[in-house]
């Protein structure tokens, strides 16, 4: 297959620092070597590539915002955003490994954890040797996790937690759970080490989803904590949130590279397929199809763009992230469709990328968030009108 060569119709790399640039294309050749000659197998068998772990920190994308001190790059957030793309363009399990480990676990631990909570866990994260995890979501409480049955009660000496989470990235690999349960009726974020009596994390099976990522249960029966496993930063449900919209930022970029690897496999396909003696990129409605994948991954882009400056300058609201996630998931997903209805029958099979970034987005559109949660949040921030329930 040729070299990916980026899409850029609107010479947005014109708009990048020398450093964002760099970062791009370091993580664009990491791909190119390390993950797209893996990835069909560990998707078909269901399988993390955990030997890529190292690596991956080698190259500073776990905690890549966070402060060199802890043994991270300290990039901005454009940079950032950039290596979520490249990544996603390889994979969204691959990006969503490196999106829970960055803002879902290290940047709680940065933003709400005591100094101690930070030099034990914040270095062994930055280089992979602890992987960690992010349990929010619950059976019964996904889309409104301020429901959430996890409980936490205090004893003279820690914390006792009960309960249950789901569908939690990379919770059976994790060395530590960044757990949310309510502690008197008020939302806690604690640290859960891996082996401690009475917490189990079964991975969760049968996914046609997100196949080469991790994804499980984690299971509190009676177990008992210190209390410095208690996140001191604050309370309540805006700070598991705080975390979501980081991560939501990486998703909105992350979409934009899993765009462009269907966008180009389709255009690839359209210039050497010949049908009726001509290649099929020739036809007018093929044409029509590639247009509307190359605008909106170019608005996309310019989305992610901008959204990064604004949050480099202390800018970006959380609501601003939601629009990025919604719109551009959406357009992936549709572009995926879309890429996978050019390249007709060879369309399902897994020698192309597509139909695997197209069940993948399946997953990118439901989790962070729902497409229908940020149509909400933006509906409120610009009604001022709550509408959930
Ligand atoms: C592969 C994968 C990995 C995940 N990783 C993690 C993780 O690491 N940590 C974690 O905590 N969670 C994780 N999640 C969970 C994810 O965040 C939730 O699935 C998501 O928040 C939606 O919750 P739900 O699946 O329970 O859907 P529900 O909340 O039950 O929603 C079902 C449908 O109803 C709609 N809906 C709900 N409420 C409203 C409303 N008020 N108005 C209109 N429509 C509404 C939703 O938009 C959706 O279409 C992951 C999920 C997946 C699929």
């Amino acid at each position: 297959m040729a070299k990916f060569q980026g899409v850029d119709y609107y010479s947005i790399d014109g708009l990048l620092s020398e450093e964002e640039l760099l970062a791009r294309n370091t993580i664009r050749e990491f791909v190119d070597e390390s993950i797209l000659p893996i990835i069909e197998k560990h998707n078909r068998a269901g399988t993390f590539p955990l030997d890529l772990v190292p690596k991956m920190a080698g190259l500073g994308m776990f905690g890549a915002t966070l402060p060199p001190k802890y043994g991270c790059a300290g990039m901005n957030n454009v940079a950032y955003g950039l290596v979520m793309q490249e990544l996603e363009r390889g994979d969204s399990a691959i990006r969503s490994f490196a999106s829970v480990q960055s803002a879902l676990v290290m940047y709680p631990i940065f933003t709400f954890g005591s100094d101690k909570q930070k030099d034990m866990w914040l270095p062994k994260l930055a280089t992979g040797e602890k992987i960690g995890c992010f349990g929010l979501t619950e059976p019964d409480f996904g889309s409104n996790p301020g429901g959430m049955i996890t409980r936490a009660v205090e004893t003279p000496d820690g914390y006792v937690l009960n309960g249950a989470k789901m569908w939690i990235t990379n919770g059976t690999i994790a060395d530590v759970a960044v757990v949310w349960a309510k502690l008197n009726g008020v939302v806690t974020g604690f640290l859960v080490e891996k082996g401690t009596r009475g917490f189990s994390a079964p991975e969760m099976r049968g996914k046609h989803s997100l196949r080469a990522s991790v994804t499980s249960e984690l299971i509190f029966e009676d177990v008992h904590i210190p209390k410095e496993s208690r996140l001191p930063g604050g309370t309540g449900l805006k700070l598991p949130l705080s975390c979501l919209s980081q991560a939501r930022y990486g998703i909105a970029w992350g979409a934009v590279g899993a765009a462009m690897a269907c966008y180009d496999a389709a255009l690839n396909y359209a210039r050497t397929r010949i049908q009726f003696d001509k290649p099929i990129a020739s036809f007018q409605l093929t044409q029509m199809r590639l247009v509307h994948m190359v605008t909106e991954i170019t608005k996309a882009q310019l989305l992610c763009l901008q959204l990064g400056r604004l949050k480099d300058a202390g800018k970006a609201r959380f609501q601003q992230v939601s629009l990025a996630k919604r719109n551009n998931v959406y357009h992936a997903l549709e572009i995926a469709r879309e890429a996978r209805g050019i390249l007709g029958a060879n369309g399902i099979l897994d020698e192309y990328p597509v139909m695997r970034h197209a069940a993948n987005l399946e997953s990118v559109i439901t989790y962070e968030g729902t497409h229908e949660m940020h149509t909400l949040i933006v509906g409120e921030d610009i009604t001022g009108i709550p509408a959930y329930a």
